[in-house]
This record gives structure tokens, sequence and C-alpha cells, in this order.
């Protein structure tokens, strides 16, 4: 076969551990039973194409339910998409999109962004455990206001972030007044927004539309779903056309219940929170029996379903020697371990004992 592009070099799995499950990635993981059951649910029978069809009511229906407020809601194939197709709609290409140096829209989309926004201009700020803050974006905003300069229109945050850390609600709160008082559109990256929601404890309205998300890609994928994610456009305005844009870049699925019937599945009975909330609590249980050990340092504060670690090259090399996969494409030594729907407390326990073995 072929030349599959990998952005980042794992070892390939073999042998027995070939379908272990792994802490490399949530996207690893297999298909969550509740959406697997809405696709088998949903294939009977004939249904209109292009989203004409009564699950992508439903799904949208339901999305609308769990954010309580009327907002639109469409289904793109995955979450670069979504993100870029978002992007894209808040702009004009001679404008710029505020991010955090680490966020996924500029270290890992290849550019899409700026690809299908025409030519709109990621501006990259610092902050703290890969979040933004209020003062950092006046400044960006203040900087320079000339005719030179690619006008700032887009503040866009990742809930929960790259690096497995939480904004909390009034984060989020004094993030949208900025964004308001510059007028600036705000974007949230939630490819693991069900995570965010599970640990922090909120309404989803209150860390969105409530404190100024304008937009929101929201995560289907890591979640459980097969394929897809959600844009949904609480500013309804900013959602005129947004039909024709997705499908302008190859985003209308027409058979489109095959796409939005998972959404049903995860959210009529809150599996979408308790899949998050199941790999939240095995991140949590993972850093608490790796925290402690010899030459292992947690980089980031552990807060939703990952766990961020600095680990000696040898004990990398001596766990992926016994089969494990995670990356670590932190810096020298820095590893992700990230947890997904399905993992257990077995598949936790199995890899810390490794750990310790092999730092000790
Ligand atoms: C996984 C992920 C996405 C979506 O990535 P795709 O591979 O395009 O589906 C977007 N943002 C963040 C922060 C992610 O981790």
């Amino acid at each position: 076969m072929s030349s599959a592009p990998s952005s980042r070099t794992l070892p390939s799995a073999q042998g027995s551990t070939a379908s272990r499950r792994q802490f490399a990635s949530d996207n690893y993981a297999g298909i969550a039973p509740e959406a697997w059951m809405a696709l088998a649910e949903a294939n009977s029978g004939h249904a209109p194409a292009y989203g004409n069809d009564p699950w992508t009511q439903r799904a949208a229906d339901a999305i609308r339910d769990l954010f309580e407020t009327p907002c639109d809601v469409f289904f793109v194939f995955n979450g670069t998409a979504a993100n870029s197709l978002a992007l894209a709609h808040c702009c004009q290409s001679y404008h710029s999109i505020l991010c955090h140096d680490v966020a996924h829209i500029e270290k890992d989309e290849c550019g899409a962004p700026e690809f299908f926004a025409n030519g709109s201009k990621l501006l990259l700020l610092l902050g703290e455990n890969g979040k933004l803050n209020p003062s950092g974006i006046e400044e960006a905003v203040l900087r320079r206001n000339d005719i030179h300069y690619p006008k700032p229109r887009v503040v866009s945050i990742t809930q929960a972030t790259e690096v497995g850390t939480l904004y909390s609600p009034a984060e989020v709160r004094a993030i949208g007044a900025m964004a308001k008082k510059h007028g600036l559109r705000l974007h949230m990256d939630g490819a693991r927004f069900a995570n965010a929601v599970a640990s922090l404890g909120v309404a989803p309205r209150e860390i969105t539309w409530q404190a100024g998300v304008d937009v929101l890609c929201l995560g289907g994928t890591k979640n459980g779903i097969h394929v897809g994610e959600a844009v949904v456009f609480f500013n309804r305005d900013l959602a005129r056309e947004f039909d024709l844009r997705a499908k302008q870049g190859g985003q209308l699925c027409s058979k489109m219940r095959f796409v939005a019937a998972p959404w049903v599945g995860m959210l009529q009975n809150g599996a979408w929170l308790r899949h998050a909330s199941q790999a939240n609590r095995m991140a949590r249980l993972l850093h608490s029996l790796i925290h402690n050990l010899p030459q292992v340092r947690i980089l980031f504060p552990q807060e939703a379903n990952s766990v961020f670690v600095d680990l000696p090259k040898t004990t990398i090399q001596a766990l992926y020697g016994r089969g494990w996969l995670f990356y670590n494409f932190i810096g020298e030594g820095g590893c992700r371990l990230m947890c997904s729907w399905d993992t257990t407390e077995e598949d936790v326990r199995a890899f810390a004992a490794d750990l310790r073995a092999t730092v000790a």
C-alpha cells in the first residue's frame, strides 16, 4: 500500500498488542454502542438525501435541546472541516483570527482555516496551560490598527484545550466579554466539549452562548461517534448561507441520515456525557497512579481525559517495546496519554504498572 501520511510517527502495533486499547488518542477507540445502534436503526428503507430526512431533524433538535436555545446546526465529516468552515464564515480574507500557539487550527489542520478563509491569518497568542486570556486578546487587538495589519475579527478557543486543561465558565465569560468589547466573534473548538462539560459539571449553555460563544464546533468522533462533528451557530445571523459553504467545502453528506443518527443515539439518554465522564475518570485514575513515580513529571493540570507527562527517553522506548502506543510530540520527552470512552480501569492499571516497572 501506500504513502498514507502520518503527521506523527509511532511504532506500529504488532502481534498480540495490535488491537489493545491504547493511550495514543481518543480516536483510536471504536464506535460507542449507542451510536452503533442508532446507525443500524437508521439503516432501514429509503429516506430523503442531503439532510432532508427525519434523523437529521431529530439530531439537530437534540442539539438545540442540549443547549436550551434556538441555534442553527450543520453536520460535517471532521473537526478540521468544522473549524475551517466555521472560521471562514466568521471573517473576510483580510481579517485575522486570534488563537493560542498550540491550537489545533494552527498546529494540526495543515493550513485549512487559512485556505478555506482565503487567506485570513491566524495570529498566535501565548497563555498558560494552553489557554488564552482576556488581556492577551486585548493587547493583540490594540497592538496595531493601521491599514497594513490583518484586522482581528475572531477569537478561537479550544474546550477542552489541546493540553487537556479547561476554561472555567468565568474564564469563557471574560473572553466573551473582551471579544464583544472589540467587535470580535468567538469561536470554540469543542472536539472534546463533552469531556469539558462532564468535568466542569456545568450546563452546556453556561460555557457557550451564555458566555458569548458565537459558534461551536461540537465534537462527535472523539466522544464515540463513527464520523462527524456538528457546527452549532448560536449567533444565527452568522449561520446565513453556511449550508452553501459546507457544500462547497465538500462537507454535505448525501446519505446524511448516517451522519446524523449517531447523534440521536448519543444524546437521547445522556450517553455522550456518560462516555466522556468515563474517559475523564480514567485519566484521573492514571494521573493518581503515576504522578508520584520517580522521573515522572506532570506537565499540565489534569482536568479532562488526558495526562501530559515528561518521561525519560529510555522509559518511552521501553513502553513502546511493551506494545504501548502514545504520542511524544511535546518537546524532548513530553508525552500525551489520552483516555477514551472505552478505556477501562484494567487498561489504566496495566499501563501504570508497566510505567512503574520501566522507571524503577
Ligand atoms: C481531534 C481534534 C480536532 C478534529 O480533528 P480532525 O482530525 O480534523 O477530526 C479538532 N480540534 C482539536 C482540539 C482536536 O483535538
